[in-house]
């Protein structure tokens, strides 16, 4: 039975009265160094794709899982198309992922701080989100939960988790455990591997960071078959869709209008990484070692600062009391023209917002 009177917001499943819409600062702005995309832009071969399908492709429902990219992604990881799964960005095969392994009321480890829409994708499923100290096998495990995520490289901090550490709780765990690997191109590293190893371990991708596709939401996850198949199920047919599909395809064709361009991008991404840190440094601001496309900048007054900044033309993202960390800015790393910006925006915000 229903109650009679029940307000709007209590028509709502209980567990969402909780939950606030992902609202981070994305007004417009000169330099956007706050979303860690590819800031060179996208691989010649899926422009091409993408202008070719325009109009064609989308009268039509895409394929119904993504066939096609699912076979070019198999042969891009090294493991088998039964393998894969894709969905609308990785975001959702992460939810997918939460919802087809964890009932409402299991809890989902993740480390803390890490990606932000982790608790939120738990609480959207009913689950309980547990944190737990960055890179740490043995209190990720204690909790003994039905997921465990881990991330790496890691958002916001840039840095990777080691194989040693990785393997450890894989082998360990007793649940589905979820390696969010989104910036796995610019690490170099991957656990991909494991999975010979492991029926337990999915491997969460995306083609939003390196492969420079952001707004046509292409992510992936690859695991053991039977676990992909419960992914698969969870996120429904149609996700992907068909101009999205063939972009992705193009973008990851062998070559140098494909991976070759991506290849270049992310080894150029890395070298100004390095430079940009060595530049912070000369500024007094000593960034966390990253293996990623992004810089972490612990500094007094993250959100003063990030304002200042974007009165100046330059975007960054904020970070407030960070466990671990404190105040923070995450940095993306673009051409070396739009760093010049941002160092010169930061040290004008120095001047004028002294620690
Ligand atoms: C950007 C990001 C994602 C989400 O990527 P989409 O494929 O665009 O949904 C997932 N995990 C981490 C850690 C990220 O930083």
């Amino acid at each position: 039975m229903i109650p009679p009177g029940l307000t709007s917001l209590e028509l709502a499943r209980e567990s969402y009265r909780g939950i606030t819409l992902y609202a981070p600062d994305r007004a417009p702005c000169a330099v956007d160094l706050s979303d860690n995309t590819n800031l060179w832009g996208i691989p010649p071969g899926a422009e091409r794709a993408i202008r070719e399908a325009a109009v064609s492709a989308v009268t039509r429902y895409p394929s119904l899982y993504a066939g096609g990219l699912k076979e070019s992604l198999a042969r891009y990881l090294g493991v088998a198309p039964a393998m894969v799964v894709t969905g609308c960005g990785s975001d959702d095969v992460l939810d997918s992922a939460i919802r087809a392994f964890g009932e409402p009321g299991d809890r989902i480890a993740h480390p803390e701080p890490s990606f932000a829409m982790i608790p939120i994708f738990a609480r959207m499923n009913g689950l309980e989100p547990l944190g737990v100290p960055l890179f740490d096998p043995e209190a990720t495990l204690a909790t003994g939960a039905r997921i465990i995520y881990l991330c790496s490289p890691n958002n916001p901090t840039g840095n990777a988790m080691s194989r040693s550490a990785i393997e450890y709780v894989v082998e360990r765990a007793t649940g589905v455990v979820i390696l969010d690997e989104a910036y796995a191109e610019f690490a170099g590293v991957s656990g991909v591997d494991l999975l010979e190893r492991s029926e337990r371990l999915l491997v969460t991708r995306t083609m939003s960071k390196a492969f420079g596709l952001a707004g046509l939401r292409i992510g992936y996850a690859a695991g053991s078959a039977a676990l992909v198949a419960e992914v698969e199920k969870s996120r429904g047919p149609y996700k992907v869709s068909a101009l999205a599909e063939r972009a992705a395809m193009a973008a990851l064709a062998e070559g140098a209008d494909g991976l070759g361009w991506v290849r270049a991008h992310v080894a150029e991404a890395v070298a100004i990484r390095e430079r940009f840190a060595g530049e912070l440094a000369a500024l007094g601001l000593a960034a966390l070692p990253s293996d990623a496309n992004f810089l972490l900048v612990p500094v007094p007054d993250a959100a003063g600062i990030a304002r200042h900044l974007r009165e100046g033309g330059v975007a960054v993202r904020p970070f407030v009391a960070l466990p671990g960390v404190g105040d923070a800015l995450r940095i993306s790393v673009g051409p070396w023209a739009m760093m010049e910006r941002c160092l010169a925006a930061l040290a004008d915000a120095l001047r004028t917002t002294p620690a």
